[in-house]
Order: C-alpha cells, then sequence, then structure tokens
C-alpha cells in the first residue's frame, strides 16, 4: 500500500486548486491582466471577456441564467449581501426570518447581527439526523415572513434539508427561499428552477477553485429579487456588488464549475464508494461509535463519526503527522467550543467532543481509506484503554460492551 502522508480528508474546510484550473488561471495572472470594467482597450475586452465566459460556466453549474450570477468574495460574503439585502430591502413587508440552528456561522451570525436590527428570526431545531422538514418551514411561515435561508447540504455532517419541498412551500406563500449550496454545489446536483431557490450562494474553494471567489445566484423573474446594496462603489456586477472584478480568480471558479458540471456523476459515485469504505472499516473494527448525520440523505463526500469514551481532539492530534481531519467544523474547532451543529442535533455534550468529520474529494484514493480507517481504529482502542471506561460510560450515555 503506497500513501503519501499526511492524508487530507478536510475537504469540506478547503479543496485543492485542481491543476487544469490552475492552468486556466494563469494568462490572468500575466499578459492578461486587464481591468474588466475597461471598456476601451483589447486588455479590458479580454478580461471581460473571459469574466462573461465563466459566469457562464458557473450559471450552468446550477441552472441559473449568466445574468443571474453575481461574483462575491466567497460563501461568506455572498451569505451576508442575500440575507442583509432582503432584510434591508424588504423591510416594509416584514422583519421575519426562517433559518435553522445548524447553518453555517456565516448565516447564523449575519442573523443575530439582524435581530439586533429589528429583525424577528425563527431558529428551526432539525432532528436527530440534523434535517428540518418542509411542514416545519411552512408552520414558521407568518405574514411578516421576508426570507427562509436554509442550507442545502450541512459541512459538518453532509445533512441534506429536503430543499425542492422547501422551495414549494416558499413559492406557495410568496416568501424568498435563501440557500447556502456551498456544499452542495458540485458534489451532487443542484439546480435553482426544479430546487424552487431564489438565492443561492457558492464558493470556489470548495470545489477545486481558488480561495477568496465566490458567487451569489440572484432570480431575475418569477419573482424578481431586489437587494440593498452591501458594497457601495463604481457599480460593478449591475451596481450589486462593487470592487474591480478578481479576474483570475473568476476565471479558476468558472473552470472549477465546468469541471465539476461534467465530472460530477462519476465522481460523486467513485467517492461515496471510498466514502462508505471508510465508513464500514471504521465501524468493523470499533463498538460505540455513532453516525452523525442522515445514513442516506448525506453528501457522498462526507463522514461524520462520534468515538465514544475518546475525546476528537486527542485522536486527530495522535494523527497529526498522518490525517488531515476536522473535530467539527474549522471554526468551532479553534475555538474549543462543541459544535454548534451536533448540539443542536441533540448529540450529548461529550459525544459531540468525541466527533471527527472525514471529507473526501477528487484525489483521494482507496489505499489511503484503507491506511486511514486503519490507524483511526489502532489509535481509538489504545486511547480507550487508557481511559476508565466503565466511569465514561455514564457521561457518553452508551451502553459498555
Ligand atoms: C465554507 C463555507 C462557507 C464559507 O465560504 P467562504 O467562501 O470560505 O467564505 C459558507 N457556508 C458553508 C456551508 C461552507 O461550507
Amino acid at each position: 500500500m503506497t500513501v503519501n502522508l499526511p492524508i487530507y480528508f478536510d475537504n469540506n474546510a478547503t479543496t485543492p486548486l485542481d491543476k487544469r484550473v490552475l492552468e486556466a488561471m494563469m494568462p490572468y495572472l500575466g499578459a492578461d491582466f486587464g481591468n474588466a470594467a475597461s471598456k476601451f482597450h483589447v486588455f479590458g475586452r479580454r478580461a471581460e471577456a473571459a469574466v462573461e465566459k465563466a459566469r457562464c460556466q458557473v450559471a450552468d453549474l446550477i441552472g441559473a441564467k449568466s445574468e443571474e450570477i453575481i461574483f462575491t468574495s466567497g460563501a461568506t460574503e455572498s451569505d451576508n449581501l442575500a440575507i442583509k439585502g432582503v432584510a434591508e430591502m424588504y423591510r416594509e413587508k416584514g422583519n421575519h426570518i426562517i433559518t435553522c440552528m445548524t447553518e453555517h456561522k456565516a448565516v447564523i451570525d449575519t442573523c443575530k447581527y439582524l435581530e439586533t436590527k429589528g429583525c424577528r428570526i425563527t431558529w428551526l431545531k432539525p432532528d436527530e439526523y440534523g434535517r428540518v422538514t418542509a411542514e416545519q418551514v411552512e408552520g414558521a411561515i407568518t405574514d411578516r415572513t421576508i426570507l427562509i435561508s436554509l442550507m442545502a447540504a450541512n459541512n459538518e455532517t453532509g445533512a441534506l434539508h429536503p430543499v425542492a419541498e422547501i422551495g414549494k412551500v416558499a413559492k406557495n406563500h410568496g416568501v424568498i427561499f435563501h440557500s447556502d449550496a456551498t456544499q452542495a454545489a458540485g458534489k451532487m446536483p443542484v439546480n435553482v428552477e426544479t430546487m424552487g431557490i431564489d438565492l443561492m450562494s457558492i464558493s470556489a474553494h470548495k470545489m477545486y477553485g481558488p480561495k477568496g471567489i465566490g458567487g451569489l445566484y440572484v432570480r431575475r423573474h418569477g419573482p424578481r429579487v431586489r437587494l440593498a446594496i452591501q458594497m457601495h462603489g463604481g457599480g460593478h456586477e449591475r451596481g450589486k456588488r462593487s470592487g474591480t472584478l478578481n479576474v483570475p480568480g473568476i476565471v479558476g471558479m468558472g473552470t472549477a464549475c465546468d469541471i465539476a458540471g461534467s465530472e460530477m456523476l462519476k465522481e460523486s459515485g467513485r467517492i461515496a464508494t471510498l466514502r462508505d469504505r471508510l465508513q464500514e472499516e471504521i465501524l468493523n473494527g470499533l463498538n460505540d461509535v455513532a453516525l452523525n448525520g442522515h445514513p442516506t440523505e448525506r453528501l457522498p463526500n462526507t463522514v461524520n463519526l462520534s468515538f465514544a469514551y475518546v475525546e476528537g481532539e486527542s485522536v486527530v492530534l495522535s494523527l497529526a503527522n498522518e490525517l488531515a481531519v476536522s473535530t467539527g467544523s474549522a471554526c468551532s474547532s479553534e475555538s474549543l467550543e462543541s459544535s454548534h451543529v451536533l448540539m443542536a442535533m441533540g448529540v450529548p455534550e461529550a459525544m459531540a467532543h468525541s466527533s471527527i468529520r472525514f471529507s473526501l474529494g477528487r484525489f483521494n484514493t482507496t489505499d489511503e481509506v484503507d491506511y486511514a480507517s486503519e490507524r483511526v481504529v489502532e489509535v481509538v482502542r489504545r486511547r480507550r484503554k487508557m481511559s476508565p471506561v466503565k466511569e465514561l460510560q455514564e457521561v457518553f450515555g452508551v451502553r459498555g460492551t
């Protein structure tokens, strides 16, 4: 078995740049340096043509029209623009926003900010698998509701909400539907028409594109969604997001979307097979391991497991030279809080602290999966031997074996 260490299983945090993407970007970091807003010379026009081609590639991946794509600095900015933009624009109509406790911080913190500005936020609680139902969403709608913001796929567990059903509910009630599809886009088919999505956030660096570039889909027909501008300036991106365009980044994002679209079917099948193999090998080797997230309604690349009686952190640290994985989300592990996603799902605190997220990607191999599962099993067994299991059983709420 030949593997290069450390093995990268943290593709939900970021992905490596695909070499084909880098190649497509290179001219725009060199000779083709023009400003896409310079209409009167060939440098500008070449840049503009490259941007418009990329806009079509991004739109194609999500079933949108190119004029409905706004380039931003990433999904964090897209989430901010979508949510604040709607809250400010539709203030007369209402002040109520529906979202979920398991959203990414970019959505949660934006909604918390709006709460301080007089918005009322409904924080839906997911089921034990991390999902909400369309009925739950419908039950929360009032005549003051202006926005539903629910992610397509969760970054920590991979759990998928029934987005198309939620889209129908939103449409029936005339409420704008925003979805953070940063994790779903490129990993599974997403389509703004069939899913009934009016605003969609995506990011290039989660799909083998460069960091610092993302997009926001803004529906133009049925309904035409209007946004209060968050970045004032030169009127770029139809006035919705001023600032000189990041041409190499945009070209990279377009190419990344193009590759994802054409390879998704084959790639997601291959990655799901690897992910299932990893999950199986670990579950065969150890008792008292719980899956966090839905067994089937889940991204093909993600498996989040809680290893009773051990700290996720300590396992990850023991394997730091061999395996790159996350405990909870990157952000929550920095502050060493237990994951807000797992807590919302009702996972006991000790089990949340024992969780590890494995997120596979385009460049992982079967040998890497076999190596990683073997080492995880070894390290967890060793650490469990060191811990007074019987006393911990109560804390972890798991029966002993
Ligand atoms: C990574 C991520 C973001 C943030 O994207 P950036 O482009 O890094 O700002 C937002 N939402 C989800 C679901 C993510 O996974």
